[in-house]
């Protein structure tokens, strides 16, 4: 039960980060958003209907983790992104630093998928509310892969 209140603080992934072999950090952007209501939604630049994460907080927030480590990916969970499999895990498993990008509304303004975005990735033809949940099941495929999280060492690639 307790998996719906915090997915990163149980089972797999809450041993991976006790035993320091990953380290998940989450951002909040209205932390790199301004005025008195640090609102994170815009209308879309150009037009269309609804809101988008609006690109300001986006840019410091990409633009400050950048300034403290490379990244080997920068990831944009997205339903028009390329379908995750079990080989795409694999890659990304040997990955050191790996960034998702969690859009929400109608998604995220064009221009920061333009300016950092290195891969666009889709958990499956449906669209769900945001990219959170997308980012948990892609942290969850990849984390279970690195070396020391599983007792058994075989199990990931036999499942
Ligand atoms: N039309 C919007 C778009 O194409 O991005 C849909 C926005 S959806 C309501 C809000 C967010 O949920 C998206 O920006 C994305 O981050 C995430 N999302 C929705 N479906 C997804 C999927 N199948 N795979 C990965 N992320 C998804």
């Amino acid at each position: 039960m307790k998996l719906f209140s915090c997915p990163l603080c149980e089972s797999i992934i809450k041993r991976a980060q006790e035993k320091k072999i990953a380290q998940i950090v989450l951002h909040d952007l209205r932390d790199y958003a301004s005025g008195k209501y640090r609102q994170v939604d815009d209308k879309p630049f150009g037009g269309g209907a609804g809101m988008v994460l609006k690109p300001e907080p986006l840019f410091k927030c990409i633009t400050s983790l950048l300034k403290e480590r490379r990244y080997d990916e920068i990831i944009y969970l997205s339903p028009q992104g390329v379908k995750f499999t079990q080989k795409k895990a694999n890659r990304l498993s040997l990955a050191k630093n790996l960034m998702f990008i969690c859009g929400h509304y109608k998604g995220v303004d064009q221009r920061v998928i333009d300016k950092f975005v290195t891969k666009e990735i889709s958990i499956g033809d449906y669209v769900i509310t945001g990219g959170e949940t997308a980012a948990i099941v892609v942290i969850d495929a990849i984390v279970r892969l690195l070396p020391g999280v599983l007792g058994d060492s075989e199990s990931a690639l036999t499942d």
